[in-house]
């Protein structure tokens, strides 16, 4: 189950978890042929796809979506939750709306999209969730006081998450990614990319592929002794 899996990051997840092997439920929020598209994507890797609307913020669009899942899949064994989006604006000039927007998806998308699918993976008796959080989260960002806060306290969940659910044979890793070449970084102006590349060792911005080849190793028999991490993906950005 791959959250905002209809562009970007979760697009290249959903496919790298098929390329593994792994069914997958593309989760999306606006209507759109975007999702069916990543699902036929996904079919053609030979494993099944099913795409389900629901905005992570909405607790109660969440649960619909898990109790329809679970007719028609079954208990999900892996949460990949990648849903995000970004209000920017210096802290002084930001809105209680953009403030409560953000915190809303990005980490409350996380606790109602977790609540619904682990006992799915309690019933499975395995399980595997993998939170997409970002360098933001590790050390801050100029205008991002919503994102940084809700990615930084991304991680703390998934550490927490980790301790409370090892004996049940459930992980829960976040991966941070640095600056990712996608419809969220598109608009930066040239001279913030500029800025970016500078400060990147590797020098240029990452791939959603590149992301996605960490997520799936997450998701994998060959991560089962790696819980509560944080895998940055930033092209040494931030070590
Ligand atoms: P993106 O290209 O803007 O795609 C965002 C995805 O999330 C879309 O599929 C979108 O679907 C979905 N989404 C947004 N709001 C949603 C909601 N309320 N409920 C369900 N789905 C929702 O973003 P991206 O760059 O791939 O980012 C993916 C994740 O990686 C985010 O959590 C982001 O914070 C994180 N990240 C990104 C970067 C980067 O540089 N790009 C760096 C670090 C971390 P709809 O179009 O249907 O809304």
């Amino acid at each position: 189950m791959v959250t905002g899996a209809s562009r970007g990051i979760g697009r290249a997840i959903a496919i790298a978890m098929a390329e593994a092997g792994a069914d997958v439920v593309v989760n999306y929020s606006k209507p759109g042929p975007a999702a069916d598209a990543v699902c036929a994507e996904v079919r053609r890797l030979g494993v099944r796809a099913w795409a389900y609307q629901a905005d992570v913020a909405n607790e109660e669009q969440v649960n619909v979506m898990a109790e329809a899942l679970r007719k028609d899949t079954g208990p999900v064994g892996i949460l990949v939750n990648c849903a995000g989006i970004t209000r920017d604006k210096s802290f002084v000039k930001m809105t209680r709306s953009m403030w409560d927007e953000v915190l809303a998806v990005n980490l409350g998308g996380p606790f109602n999209t977790t609540r619904a699918f682990l006992p799915g993976m309690f019933e499975l008796g395995w399980g595997r969730v993998i939170n997409i959080s970002s360098i933001v989260g590790q050390w801050g960002n100029f205008g991002q006081a919503n994102y940084a806060s809700a990615k930084g306290g991304l991680i703390s969940f998934t550490m927490t998450l980790a301790r409370e659910l090892a004996r049940k044979n459930i992980t829960a890793n976040a991966v941070a990614p640095g600056f990712i070449e996608t419809d969220m970084t598109k608009d930066l102006p040239e001279s913030a990319k500029e800025q970016v590349n500078a400060l990147t060792p590797v020098g240029r911005m990452g791939t959603p592929d590149e992301v996605a080849a960490g997520v799936a190793f997450l998701a994998s028999p060959r991560a089962s002794y790696i819980t509560g991490q944080v895998l940055a993906i930033n092209g040494g950005m931030y070590m």
